[in-house]
């Protein structure tokens, strides 16, 4: 039976540390880290992702403003915003809730942030940083994931990696994340052949699909570490891309859904926006 990786309690406690940082830099520098949040329209999962971001920035003593504008605000509008909080001295951290409305560009609003203030890690320049490992930040849930590698004591050094997904904010990053760490790593995705073969050499196991419970036991390594990132609303239920009860009697640690990978994201958020403000 697998050990349950405690996401929201290394979460929490990383917090803690952070809040201390927070303290730090009012202290020492009179710099009070400050994040901003575009959200536009009525989704109500940005909604919530929204309220979750302002409430950690509180608890960590990080001041958040959040801009909640209508959904028939134009593109040029919120760029306009962009190019006022680059400028802005308070502001250290620029994120725009994704999705946009289908008239407003991502690329447009992403690559309109200046990459110091890039806390999301999403634009061309943080990504291109993270290809030939310079500095730079890096994207939220692969960061996230990295830590709770590290923090439950996985030694990446020659283990096989296998991530399922290949998408430019979960899949792809954190194969160049698990790469860095010298791990061997292959990367599928829809078109993989025998999916299953491979997952089975996967001594790590991360699983970004957003497709309900497609990993089942017996597609799991015994004795692997398998991450979990799916977040997928089945009826009332919230469910990962790992079929979890079964993949817990064949894996060492599993990250469970919710409070695996989730809570860390907004963690390194903070975190992320804490060094921006560090740097400046
Ligand atoms: P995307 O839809 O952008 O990418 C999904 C990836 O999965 C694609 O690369 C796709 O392959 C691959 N895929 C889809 N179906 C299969 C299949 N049957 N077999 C193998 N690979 C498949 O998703 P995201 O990366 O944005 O998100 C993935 C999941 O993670 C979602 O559930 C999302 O909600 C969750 N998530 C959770 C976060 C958190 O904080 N916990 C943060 C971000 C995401 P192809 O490229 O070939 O189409």
């Amino acid at each position: 039976m697998a050990d349950i990786i405690d996401g929201k309690g290394i979460a929490r406690a990383m917090e803690k540390e952070l809040a201390e940082q927070v303290e730090a830099l009012v202290k020492d520098r009179d710099v009070r880290p400050g994040l901003a949040v575009i959200l536009v329209g009525e989704d109500p999962a940005s909604k919530t992702y929204v309220r979750n971001k302002e409430r950690a920035c509180k608890r960590v003593g990080v001041s958040s403003k959040v801009y909640r504008l209508p959904v028939e605000t134009t593109e040029k509008e919120v760029l306009a915003l962009i190019d006022e909080l680059n400028e802005s001295q308070e502001i250290h951290g620029i994120l725009v809730q994704l999705p946009l409305p289908p008239h407003i560009s991502d690329k447009a609003c992403i690559h309109a942030i200046e990459p110091e203030k890039d806390v999301d890690g999403f634009h061309p320049i943080s990504a291109g940083n993270l290809l030939i490992g310079e500095k730079g930040f890096l994207p939220c849930t692969p960061h996230g994931i990295m830590v709770l590698l590290e923090r439950v004591g996985v030694d990446l050094k020659g283990k096989h990696a296998v991530v399922v997904g290949r998408s430019n904010i979960v899949g792809k990053p954190v194969a160049l994340l698990l790469l860095r760490q010298h791990a061997t790593v292959t990367l599928c995705h829809s078109r993989t052949a025998d999916l299953g073969a491979v997952t089975r050499q996967g001594d790590v196991l991360v699983v970004a699909t957003g497709r309900p419970e497609m990993i089942s036991g017996d597609m799991v390594k015994p004795g692997a570490v398998v991450i979990d990132v799916g977040v997928n609303k089945v009826g009332d239920r919230l469910v990962g891309d790992v079929v979890f009860d079964e993949a817990k009697e064949v894996a060492s640690a599993i990250t469970p859904v919710p409070g695996g990978v989730g809570p860390m994201t907004i963690t390194m958020l903070i975190k992320n926006t804490i060094e921006a403000a560090q740097w400046n």
